[in-house]
């Protein structure tokens, strides 16, 4: 029997795998459902999804490319014209990326000692010239990795922290929503998943595992033993020490843990806002550029302090807007009610379109918005290297004594962490050491 812990992405790609190799296989989930970090609402007054976790295909993503290609579903890539906001005036991003890049173009992978991405910003890279890409740089690392600057790793962010050609820069979306790529993973696990188990402990020695889980129904405790387990569970509650979903490995395996210690989890919260119509083609005529319009807006960017980024659903011609914080602005919001957010993020719309909050307000149909950082079983958004761990992911990605095996987006280092794809091919490649060491078992 394998084990495998967690049905996001990573986990279901683990046991796809390994059930088509022949392997006996039963998934443990902490939560009544499977898909972790991804997390689609549908409402019948819209007919767009509402994701509250993952959202876009960030480049290739070939892993999520292909299960949509066999599945069939909808991939459209985003369009349109990015904006930014400029103190009482919206201008055209001509180049964001050519912005991003001038600066993190100037991070060294090789870096002796590493230091932080502020560390860096600090020297102040490109001099004066640079100031307002070295703002948007700032900007885009809090938000996109959802990392402290004063914590995330110059080495790491060097290697994959942004798109490096035409290909890596395209953005997409499901616009079935992205649950159905967690629905196909898991199509003939049936009876494999038990869902609304939590593992509080793993014991083992090579080729043989106890883990030890409680339901979250009625508390009844049980016990489960394996030849191997892949642990998919978030970063986020792999370092945690006390609350639900905290794992007490016997014994600890040492290097992994500690790698695992050099990641952060790192803070993302985002709004989505419906609308009877699309409210940000309101904006005062006399904050745009002559004759400009942004009906074909796709991005807003800004430094506003609660929600500084803002997107439309573009190509899709919907009225939905999606405020996005990163990072510490993110970090703040944890634990406050959802009311307060959407109230925040109305205020931060209201400022970046020179509208009033009322105004905002009174024309939301409906708002949606996800706490990760007090969901026990995310404890975050997502994972970044932290100075000194850009090799961390590389490390929990090796097989701890042909028996435990780690997974999920944390493990994939090279830029791909924090992305479905990379969750995926952390799966994929977790599984395929299993099999390796079922093989090398069976040749002994
Ligand atoms: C707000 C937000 C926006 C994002 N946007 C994007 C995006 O646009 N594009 C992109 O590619 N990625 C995005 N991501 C990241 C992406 O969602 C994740 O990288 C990916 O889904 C992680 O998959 P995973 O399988 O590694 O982990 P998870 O999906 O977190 O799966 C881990 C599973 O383990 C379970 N678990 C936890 N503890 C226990 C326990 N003790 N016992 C049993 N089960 C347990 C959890 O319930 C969960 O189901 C976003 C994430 C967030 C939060």
């Amino acid at each position: 029997m394998i084990l495998v812990i967690g049905a996001g992405v990573a986990g279901l790609a683990a046991a796809r795998d390994l059930v088509a190799a022949g392997e006996e296989v039963r998934v443990l989930e902490a939560r009544e459902r499977i898909g972790g970090r991804i997390l689609t609402a549908r409402s019948d007054a819209l007919r767009v999804p509402i994701e509250l976790g993952a959202e876009f295909l960030h480049g290739e993503a070939k892993e999520v490319a292909d299960i949509a290609r066999e599945a069939g579903l909808l991939v459209c890539d985003v369009r349109g014209d990015r904006w930014r906001v400029d103190g009482a005036r919206l201008t055209n991003v001509d180049d964001f990326w050519g912005d991003v890049e001038t600066v993190l173009g100037k991070l060294r992978s090789d870096r002796e000692p590493d230091r932080s991405f502020q560390e860096f910003l600090d020297t102040g890279p490109g001099g004066p010239r640079l100031a307002r890409a070295r703002a948007l740089a700032r900007e885009y690392v809090a938000g996109f990795h959802a990392a402290d600057p004063a914590l995330i790793s110059e080495r790491a962010l060097a290697d994959g922290g942004a798109p490096e050609d035409a290909a890596e820069e395209r953005t997409a979306r499901i616009l079935d929503g992205y649950d159905t790529v967690p629905r196909w993973l898991a199509r003939g696990l049936g009876d494999v998943i038990e869902t609304g188990v939590v593992v509080h402990g793993i014991r083992w020695r090579r080729g043989s595992v106890i883990v030890d889980v409680v339901s979250r129904s009625n508390g009844a405790s049980r016990r489960y033993d394996a030849r191997a387990v892949v642990i998919s569970v978030p970063l986020g509650v792999l370092i945690a020490t006390g609350g639900e979903g905290a794992i007490r490995f016997d014994p600890e395996p040492r290097p992994h843990l500690a790698a695992a210690h050099k990641l952060a989890m790192g803070d993302a919260r985002r709004v989505v806002l419906a609308f009877d119509s699309p409210i940000w083609e309101d904006v005062p005529k006399k904050r745009l550029p002559d004759g400009a319009s942004i009906a074909t807006m796709n991005f807003l960017h800004g430094d506003d302090p609660g929600f500084p980024v803002w997107w439309t659903m573009m190509p899709v011609r919907a009225p939905v807007l999606v405020g996005w914080a990163g990072g510490l602005r993110a970090t703040a919001m944890i634990g406050a009610s959802a009311e307060q957010v959407i109230e925040r993020a109305v205020a931060s719309l209201a400022r970046s379109l020179g509208m009033t909050k009322r105004h905002i307000a009174g024309a939301v149909t409906a708002a949606w918005t996800y706490d990760w950082g007090s969901d026990r079983f995310a404890r975050g958004a997502y994972s970044y290297s932290m100075v000194g761990g850009s090799d961390a992911a590389k490390t929990l990605s090796r097989a701890v004594e042909g028996t435990l095996f780690f997974a999920g987006e944390a493990c994939d280092g090279g830029g791909r962490n924090g992305t479905v794809h990379g969750a995926i091919a952390s799966g994929v490649r977790a599984a395929k050491q299993v099999v390796r060491t079922s093989g090398a078992r069976r040749r002994r």
